[in-house]
């Protein structure tokens, strides 16, 4: 059998046997299913919906906003889900532009493949700048910038319900609370007082939650953030 080409050939690929059957299998599941999936040729939307996220670190004097849109699959349906398309990143500062570029057309090009994208979130934060990080409000340690841009994915993901928060329940907070007053007594610590630190002044960096939290309660370094302990 033979084709004529009509238009111009922008790109060409040869399709293994694999590659045939897995289209067809897709192509069937969706069919059975009559569900919308995100994959790498979905067409996008005229109009996307997204949220910006404004980023400011103490080693630059310009803040940075990352805007992240989302596109609703099965809209109306029970299996209605909302999935982020595409993400930019903006600045005054163009110092790390072109990498900053590259990494938000990578993260896209990632959401866009489909499949589970959460595991970005963990990678990105868990990037060290060698230059130091520094403590956010709450006493929370951001070990660079990536790892900030991670962080406000993770928040976008949990606001479209895509991760779940992991939250301390009732129990557990009460019972930090108390551990809390309990050290803050015995070292007659007023840092409570004060609004920006979410905890003790004398209290270390948890490594669990990356968090000042941690601090030796009855002989073993407890984090009051988390609630992790050496102890058990
Ligand atoms: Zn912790």
């Amino acid at each position: 059998m033979t084709f004529k080409i009509e238009k111009k050939i922008a790109s060409y690929k040869v399709l293994s046997t694999e590659d045939k059957a897995a289209a067809v299998q897709s192509a069937n599941d969706a069919k059975i299913n009559n569900l919308e999936s995100m994959h790498e040729n979905v067409t996008r939307p005229e109009i996307l919906f997204g949220s910006t996220y404004k980023i400011k670190t103490p080693q630059s004097e310009h803040a940075l906003y990352i805007t992240i849109n989302d596109m609703v699959l099965n809209m109306g349906t029970e299996h209605e889900e909302r999935r982020p398309y595409e993400v930019f990143i903006n600045s005054k500062n163009m110092e790390h532009f072109q990498w900053v570029l590259a990494l938000t057309r990578v993260i896209s090009a990632v959401f866009r493949k489909g499949g589970d994208a959460c595991f970005l979130v963990e990678e990105l934060k868990a990037v060290f700048d060698p230059k130091g990080g520094y403590f956010k409000k709450g006493g929370v340690f951001m070990p660079s910038l990536v790892a900030e841009i991670g962080c406000a994915i993770e928040s976008h993901m949990k606001q479209i319900g895509m991760l779940k928060d992991k939250e301390l329940d009732d129990h557990q907070k009460q019972f930090l609370i108390a551990k809390r007053r309990e050290f803050e007594a015995l070292h007659n610590d007023t840092s409570s007082l004060d609004e920006n630190s979410a905890f003790p002044a004398k209290a270390l960096l948890c490594g669990k939650c990356q968090t000042k939290a941690l601090v030796l309660m009855d002989g073993c370094m407890t984090c009051l953030n988390c609630g992790d302990s050496k102890c058990g």
